[in-house]
């Protein structure tokens, strides 16, 4: 008999985020094909794809409109290096990028933690080059994700990706998460953001002379398990990081592309940043891209006639012409089908759709922002995410908990069938999840 797809896979690609040895009892998914928000495997059986493909996947597989757009590149332009060279699609969309964001001077990477590894080092390069090279230290919150190479872990606060590596990594300082769970009794989510503002202000006043950035995940911590806050301590955090001279890095990188209602989540706090990154779904979910996008007063003080005060950072792939194009394309379909406004009405059909799930006696901080739906769900089963990811997965639906926290973050382009796909589904596969508590017993 010849090998299966997973079966092969297993002896020749290592697998992401992933013990290995698990996939002994349980293989790997061989997807064949995608179109919309359904994945179908090798055999032909369907999984409504409720995480976006780790939320980097907006509006479904096979979009026409990007599919067309990168085959239109293709036949023009594959690949230039950025260096000494550019081409239209950079130059279009960094400045749509601009006029979206208010931020010029888009700087390209080619996922996530490079996004983060660029602003952490503009940053500090930064306070290097205005004369205070002592300012090079970084804070995060607690329950932060930025990204997993060695720079970026030095901001993630999330123990299982850093514990192995904490000899390579220079910590940044860490402060509380205005996560709004942590409200004490008669306590709101405002007065959690003032408590937590104002241990950083704490933390400010004593080391803001080496600290060059604070970085946020605005409004949603996602990798902390879907902890939302409130807009307050994005307004807080602006006007304390402009009081004691700290830059504000907003890692939209899940947040980012209308996941939390508005186009960028920073956006419904009304600030502006020194530092945006972008990435996820930033191509609609097709192509590798990030970016990073800073200020005016942030690129002048890199514009020099020395070299060596130049940002002499760069990737192989900075600035791919296939993944610009895929992204000008993601961005027409913003415009195009008004679809900030569109998601208002799909999330209430959800909202309605998952209410049985929302009400379940086990279920607590069912919760909402934008297209992100979290769930927290009381149990003592000892591998409750694993286990309902299977349990959903036989029922079509790919879903992964993180801890005990169910989350759905799926594409814009949900039909009727496949919200209650979704919704019956997350639901039967709790019930199925928690039944297994009485065998374990
Ligand atoms: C996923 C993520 C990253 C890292 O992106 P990669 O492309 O996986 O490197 C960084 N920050 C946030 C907020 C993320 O969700």
């Amino acid at each position: 008999m010849t090998a299966s797809l997973a079966e092969r896979s297993l002896r020749s690609v290592w697998h992401p985020c992933t013990q290995m040895k698990l996939h002994e009892a349980q293989p790997p998914v061989a997807i064949a094909r995608a179109q919309g928000p359904w994945l179908y495997d090798v055999e032909g059986k369907r999984y409504l794809d409720a995480v976006s493909s780790w939320w980097v996947n907006l509006f479904g597989h096979g979009h026409p409109h990007i599919k067309a757009a990168l085959a239109d590149q293709l036949e023009k332009l594959d690949h230039v290096m950025l260096a000494g060279f550019t081409h239209a699609p950079v130059v279009e969309l960094s400045e749509r990028l601009a006029a979206l964001t208010g931020l010029g001077h888009a700087f390209y990477g080619s996922d996530g933690a490079s996004a983060t590894e660029i602003a952490l080092k503009m940053s500090a390069h930064f306070w290097r080059n205005s004369g205070r090279p002592g300012k090079s230290r970084f804070i995060g919150l607690a329950g932060g994700y930025h990204g997993e190479t060695v720079g970026a872990l030095a901001v993630t606060d999330i123990a299982i990706f850093r514990e192995a590596y904490a000899p390579l990594v220079r910590l940044a300082a860490t402060v509380p998460s205005p996560d709004a769970r942590g409200a004490l009794d008669g306590e709101s989510a405002a007065d959690v953001t003032r408590r937590s503002a104002a241990a950083l202000e704490a933390w400010l006043a004593e080391h803001h002379e080496e600290t060059a950035a604070l970085i946020v995940e605005p409004l949603v911590q996602c990798a902390a398990g879907m902890a939302m806050h409130d807009a307050e301590y994005l307004r807080l955090a602006r006007t304390l990081c402009d009081r004691y001279e700290v830059h504000l890095v907003v890692d939209e990188i899940a947040t980012g592309f209308g996941r939390t209602g508005t186009m960028f989540a920073h956006q419904q706090a009304g600030i502006r940043p020194d530092f945006i990154c972008l990435s996820k779904g930033l191509t609609g979910g097709t192509l590798p891209l990030s970016a990073v996008l800073t200020t005016d007063d942030v690129y002048e003080a890199f514009y020099d006639d020395e070299v060596a005060r130049g940002f002499l950072h760069s990737h192989s792939y900075t600035g791919n012409p296939l993944a610009c194009r895929s992204a000008l394309a993601t961005l027409e379909i913003f415009e195009q089908e008004d679809v900030l406004a569109r998601n208002v009405g799909l999330a209430r059909a959800m909202d309605e759709a998952l209410r049985p799930l929302s009400r379940h006696p086990r279920v607590h901080h069912a919760r909402r922002l934008g297209m992100i739906w979290a769930w927290d769900v009381q149990t003592a089963l000892p591998q409750f995410a694993r286990r309902y990811h299977q349990h959903a997965m036989a029922r079509g639906l790919l879903l992964r908990p993180i801890g005990n926290t169910v989350y759905a973050m799926p594409p814009y382009v949900l039909d009727a069938e496949a919200v209650q796909h979704l919704a019956l589904g997350a639901m039967t596969a709790l019930d199925a999840t928690l039944a297994e508590e009485t065998s374990a017993r």
